[in-house]
């Protein structure tokens, strides 16, 4: 007779570990089956036993049918599907879950090979997975599925899956059969998916907070620190280890504790607080300017936990904002300075005017009274040199500013400059009342230069020394050679110059002692000239003064000439007498300057005669034939240079000597002129001395 054999399943379960099911995952379950066989001491001939023995085999039959009934229970109420095969891999027994995992009913999967029954394939290839009843039975251990595999139940749906597989031995350890034990994961499949995507998410935000520029921070409501970005440690240099669970004051200056207070309150009434600038400390002590967005952070209930902030470092934004404001003030100063610099123009412009126009009502009552015309038009040049200066400062100031000067360079003795300027600036100096001494510079001090405007720089030094002095003082103009360089010095002992304007003095339209009654015929423009001239020469200018009533002094640095071969010094060559006897031609549409300009070459020897166009130009000269045209360039119709090319090319044009008078005076501007047939080029406004001069030296080509 066959002996019984009863299957008896144990299976111990380990307290759960997995986070997303409560059930122990397949592979943690170590079951083990083992094989009672009722023992088998039967003995065939023992007559007198055979009641015995029958009741020992039906004690074992009841015994047999406990265990199975209760082996079916058990397997019943396993919440995974469970599947026992023979050592064939044939099913033997199948538990509910696991009939409506496959779809296989018990009397149906029963004898059913387990390949037939539980279908498993590589989720992504589809392609059949070796099963893993067989492999545990191979190898007599318990062996689990491959992740992502998917069992195919009877109905061709699919499910992800977990499965193990242990081999069932009997006493002797001889392997019987297996048990599977396998399980739905879908839900737990997708909470995993779930939970690595909230992974990946909060990874890319922590990336994202560590790579910020802007330091970001969490506290909770009682103020201590939670998260510290690297930011965070950047901007204030607490490492994170040590900054995370200290109280947010940490970052506070003393003065600002209560701020805290203020932004706890705003935060627990569920405000933000948005682009607050403010002062944090860094580890080291130092202040930083920070602007401040704090939001509130909630729980999942929707309570305020604590609070996020970002904080940006604004030192940079607060310096230029800082500079912005500076630049702010600077501009509406030049521009209160530019509307104080009209007025004072105006002022000045009309100044010169009302004597000239009384003149000219004296010299037309007076008549031929030698004296008083003498004394009237004495008075008259001066006023119109003080207005020409004027207007050639503004034109020089607008120039520079421009980029337009242009320096007419030579070898200069510097002696022969100072002594210009002395002799331009000693009528102011004597009609002031001052006293001037002037040492003249050893001759051999040579500068490159452009000598009138040179001479301008010290003239205008020494003006302002006349007119910022009181009568009677004294102006010191000095030079001295120091290594490769001249300084040359205009002291004064005037009303000096305050400390705190000293760095402006240089400034455009400033005015120290700014009221009308102060500015002395000036516009406020003399020193910004002065100060740009000396630097296209190269050189360097400083002003001293020990305050107001200390006088003052300005120091020019200037580079001495290296090669004095191309000396070519101002002031050198033969006076020639101021006389000439030309046929001259003015054409100019400023009817008035023309006649004028006639009048005054009269006097010299000179015969003039004026047109006010071209065309009237060029028929004046074929009729009149001068030897010399001053020309106008900027003529209405036929302009300077048409005219002069029209006229060049008359036979008696030939050598007439053609002088061009233009407002254009860059480089550019002679080229063209001298392109058009022009023999000079004067620039407006003319001063009559070096036209007077120029005449006096002219050479007439002989007509052919
Ligand atoms: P201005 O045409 O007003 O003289 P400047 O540019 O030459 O203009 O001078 C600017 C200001 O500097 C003057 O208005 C005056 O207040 C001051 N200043 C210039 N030179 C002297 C000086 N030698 N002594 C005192 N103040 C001076």
């Amino acid at each position: 007779m066959t002996p019984h054999v009863l299957v008896q399943l144990t299976l111990r379960l380990r307290p759960c570990e997995c986070k997303f099911d409560h059930r122990p995952p397949l592979k943690a379950l170590p079951c083990y089956f083992e094989i009672i066989r009722p023992k088998s001491n039967f003995s065939h001939n023992a007559g007198g036993n055979a009641q015995r023995n029958m009741r020992r085999r039906e004690r074992a039959a009841r015994a047999y049918a406990e265990q199975a009934e209760q082996l079916r229970t058990t397997l019943a109420s396993i919440g995974d599907g469970v599947i026992s095969t023979d050592v064939a891999g044939r099913i033997t027994n199948l538990n509910s879950v696991a009939e409506s995992l496959t779809g296989w009913k018990h009397s149906e999967a029963v004898g059913q090979p387990i390949e037939a029954v539980f279908r498993i394939v590589n989720e992504e290839s589809g392609q059949t997975i070796e099963n893993s009843v067989k492999r545990a039975m191979q190898k007599g251990a318990i062996v689990g599925l491959a992740n992502r595999s998917v069992l195919i139940a009877k109905d061709g749906s699919d499910r992800p899956i977990d499965d193990s597989a242990a081999p069932i031995r009997c006493k002797e350890g001889e392997i019987v059969g297996c048990v599977l034990v396998f399980r739905d994961v879908t839900v737990r499949n997708q909470l995993e998916r779930l939970n690595e995507e909230r992974l990946v998410v909060a990874q890319r935000l922590s990336s994202i907070v560590d790579s910020s520029n802007d330091a970001i921070i969490s506290k909770s409501l009682d103020g201590i620190i939670q998260t510290w970005n690297v930011a965070a440690e950047r901007l204030f240099g607490h490492p994170a280890e040590q900054a995370i669970g200290r109280h947010i004051s940490l970052l506070f200056p003393s003065d600002r504790l209560d701020e805290e207070d203020l932004i706890i309150t705003r935060l627990r009434a569920g405000e933000r607080i948005e682009h607050y600038d403010t002062v944090r400390v860094r580890s080291d002590g130092q202040p930083v300017q920070v602007s401040l967005t704090i939001s509130p952070l909630r729980d999942a209930e929707g309570r305020i936990v604590g609070a996020s902030k970002i904080v940006r470092d604004i030192t940079e934004r607060k310096e230029m904002e800082g500079k912005l404001h500076q630049l702010v003030a600077q501009l509406s100063d030049s521009d209160r300075r530019k509307d104080e610099f009209l007025a004072i123009l105006a002022h000045e412009l009309r100044n010169p005017l009302a004597p000239i126009r009384n003149g000219l009502q004296v010299l037309k009552m007076v008549g031929d009274e030698a004296a008083t015309v003498k004394e009237v038009r004495s008075m008259m040049e001066r006023q119109m040199s003080q207005l020409v200066r004027l207007i050639d400062d503004l034109m020089d100031v607008s120039r520079i500013t421009r980029g337009k000067l242009e320096l007419r360079m030579e070898q200069v003795k510097l002696a022969a400059v100072l002594e210009s300027a002395v002799e331009t600036s000693r009528p102011l100096i004597e009609e002031t009342g001052q006293e001037l001494t002037f040492i003249t510079p050893n001759q051999q001090m040579i500068v490159a230069a452009d000598p009138t405007r040179l001479s301008q720089v010290f003239m205008n030094l020494l003006n302002n020394a006349a007119k910022y002095s009181d009568r009677g003082s004294h102006i010191w103009l000095t030079s001295e050679r120091q290594g490769n360089e001249v300084v040359v010095t205009v002291k004064d002992s005037g009303i000096g110059i305050n400390a705190d304007q000293l760095p402006h003095i240089f400034e455009m339209f400033r005015q120290v002692h700014s009221s009308l009654a102060k500015s002395q015929g000036g516009l406020g423009i003399g020193l910004t000239l002065v100060k740009r001239l000396v630097e296209l020469h190269g050189g360097s200018i400083e002003a001293r003064s020990d305050g107001l009533g200390q006088g003052s002094e300005f120091t020019v640095t200037l580079p001495l000439a290296t090669d004095a071969s191309l000396l070519n010094v101002i002031g050198d060559g033969e006076e020639r007498p101021l006389k000439s006897s030309f046929r001259i031609l003015i054409v100019d549409d400023n009817q008035d300057g023309a006649n004028s300009l006639a009048v005054m070459l009269r006097p010299m020897g000179n015969e003039s005669r004026t047109a006010y166009d071209g065309q009237q130009g060029i028929e004046l000269a074929g009729d009149f034939r001068p030897d010399v045209i001053l020309l106008d360039i900027g003529l209405p119709n036929l302009n300077g240079y048409e005219v002069c090319r029209q006229i060049r090319e008359q036979p008696w044009g030939e050598c007439i000597v053609m002088i061009a008078v233009t407002g254009w005076g860059q480089d550019k501007d002679r080229h063209r002129s001298e392109e058009a047939g022009f023999n000079h080029h004067l620039v407006k406004p003319v001063d009559p001395a070096d036209l007077m001069k120029m005449l006096a030296g002219l050479q007439i080509p002989k007509q052919k």
